[in-house]
């Protein structure tokens, strides 16, 4: 019994070593990516991508879908604001 809680203790230790860890490999990342176990399991591409003020998706800036004035932002920025990938150029980056 005592050697089982004595094993959570220790795993969960290693845990967050772990954790801070990654925090320190990754400085300013760390909280954004701790509060965001709310958001859609999503891979975002690592590169600025266009939005526009009337659609709800981020595109690759080549994309022919894209209407109206586009305005530029990295991916992280664009899902922070709620916008989704376009299915039609960054559909492989959609998790379904
Ligand atoms: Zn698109």
């Amino acid at each position: 019994m005592s050697r089982r809680v004595w094993t959570g203790v220790v795993l969960a230790a290693g845990l967050m070593a772990a954790a801070v860890g990654y925090g320190y490999s990754r400085p300013g990342a760390t909280a954004t990516l701790l509060s965001r176990h709310s958001m859609p399991a999503m891979q975002a591409p690592a590169r600025e991508v266009a939005i526009t003020p009337e659609g709800k998706l981020f595109h690759d800036p080549s994309c022919p879908y894209i209407h109206g004035k586009p305005e530029m932002v990295s991916a992280q920025e664009a899902a922070r604001r709620g916008y989704t990938p376009c299915p039609r150029c960054l559909g492989k980056y959609l998790r379904r």
